[in-house]
């Protein structure tokens, strides 16, 4: 992990926030290259269960929320005091009540903490005495419940169908660590699936398979990916079957996501609190009813954190040790560096005006600084699939060599050919 943070600092992958004031817990700052890297992933999945698929919309909704919301979705109830869980027994504990970091009933390990009311509070208004207080969203979901009425009457979406989103959410996390994996701003991935009640089961096991397979199609290695079940007696107020996706990291196993049948809860205590019926209206059947929602949640930080910790490799290439990411190409932040052989004989002035032609198509990068062995090892280190070389041969023939990441292999082709060749490799879209 220290390498990686290392790495991620030294490359601008990654910056603690505010580190010239001393840093705030629990904040990040996704730097020039850590923004791609997240953006990247974040485009896969809207691509992957959005755009690909004709049975999802999107939504992007308002962080800030009506103070209402979060009493009917039962956070301003649910979050008291700072909790603690046994893992054996299963007790639960105010942790202030505690006089050991062990279960008091069975001496059993303790789960991590819960703030008291982890929503972080704000107000909104001009004056004081008129400012409503209101939170800043602990879930993206809300929105999705808040909106469903809209959305349906809005568009011709018919059940089965699903809302996702993509967007900040604020938790007061009682102890905020391990790099980006536990922050208190971070971002989410979430999609609100509604189905028939009689069909829960085969849309569980669906997005269980969907969510399995973008994981791999990440490049995870599938050894470091595991469901854990959680046991009925844990499940959270709203939840009738939650199952999480967990990798390995290098500080133990972690949820990516959870995959939740969160029943009727959501739309019906919207339904009460609001005064507006939010069932679904089926023309077809001309039934009316609340649809059973499937949700898969998930973490854009903790999946770029996971991305990063299995990409994260080390060789020794020619006697000299190597670091290198190996990312998935469509994930990777420059897609292909355009380096001269050497600066002089009009190779530099070649290689500039190709690399600005191929910026239009993927994210480039010019370099001409020191010898080529290392302009190779600095693109290695941050996960670039491509390096692209301008020899003398190029002035001859309009040839390059396209050095690959990982094997180091070399091909030379026809620079009217290379905008294809890296596109149909680093597209997330499939190219034509
Ligand atoms: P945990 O048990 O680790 O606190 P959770 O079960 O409370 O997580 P969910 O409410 O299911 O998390 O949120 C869905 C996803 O949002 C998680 O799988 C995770 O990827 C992400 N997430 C939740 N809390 C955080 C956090 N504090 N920092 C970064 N990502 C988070």
């Amino acid at each position: 992990m220290e390498k990686l943070v290392s790495l991620c600092k030294r490359k601008g992958f990654i910056f603690q926030s505010s580190a010239i004031y001393g840093g705030i817990n629990g904040c990040w700052d996704f730097g020039p290259l850590g923004v791609e890297l997240k953006r990247n992933l974040k485009e896969h999945w809207w691509y992957t269960f959005v755009l690909s698929r004709d049975d999802m919309v999107g939504l992007d909704a308002s962080i800030i929320m009506h103070p209402d919301v979060w009493v009917a979705s039962g956070h301003v109830e649910e979050f008291h005091d700072i909790l603690v869980d046994c893992k054996s027994c299963k007790k639960r504990f105010r942790q202030d009540h505690l006089e050991t970091d062990r279960c008091p009933e069975c001496g059993g390990e303790l789960s991590e903490p819960r703030a008291f009311n982890s929503m972080l509070r704000t107000k909104m208004g001009v004056s004081d005495d008129t400012a409503v207080e209101t939170y800043l969203r602990p879930e993206t979901c809300q929105s999705i419940f808040v909106d469903f009425k809209d959305i349906c009457s809005s568009t011709r979406v018919k059940i089965p169908f699903g809302i996702a989103q993509i967007g900040k959410s604020f938790r007061n996390e009682v102890n905020p660590r391990n790099f980006i994996f536990r922050s208190r701003e971070f971002e989410q991935m979430e999609i609100e699936f509604f189905c028939r009640e009689e069909e829960e089961a085969v849309w569980f096991e669906r997005w269980r398979n969907d969510i399995w397979s973008w994981y791999l199609s990440l490049g995870l290695r599938e050894d470091k990916l595991r469901w854990y079940e959680h046991p009925k007696e844990t499940l959270a107020h709203y939840s009738k079957r939650t199952t999480d996706v967990e990798y390995e990291f290098p500080f133990g196993w972690g949820e990516l996501q959870g995959l939740a049948n969160r029943g009727i809860y959501d739309l019906t205590q919207h339904s009460k609190h609001s005064g507006k019926d939010l069932s679904f209206f089926d023309a077809g059947t001309n039934e009316r009813y609340y649809p059973t929602v499937i949700e898969p949640s998930a973490g854009a930080d903790r999946t770029t954190l996971a991305v990063l910790c299995d990409a994260y490799a080390e060789d020794v290439v020619k006697d000299e040790a190597r670091v290198y990411l190996r990312l998935d190409p469509k994930l990777a932040p420059i897609k292909a560096a355009v380096l001269p052989l050497v600066k002089k004989d009009g190779l530099a002035e070649i290689a500039e005006a190709l690399e600005k032609k191929l910026r239009l198509l993927f994210t480039t990068y010019y370099d001409h600084a020191g010898a080529i062995g290392r302009r190779y090892r600095r693109m290695d280190e941050v996960g670039t699939p491509y390096c692209i070389c301008v020899d003398h041969q190029t002035k001859e023939d309009e040839t390059v060599t396209v050095r690959e990441r990982d094997s180091m292999e070399q091909v030379r082709m026809p620079v009217s050919e290379l905008g294809t060749y890296i596109l149909q490799r680093v597209s997330i879209r499939p190219i034509a």
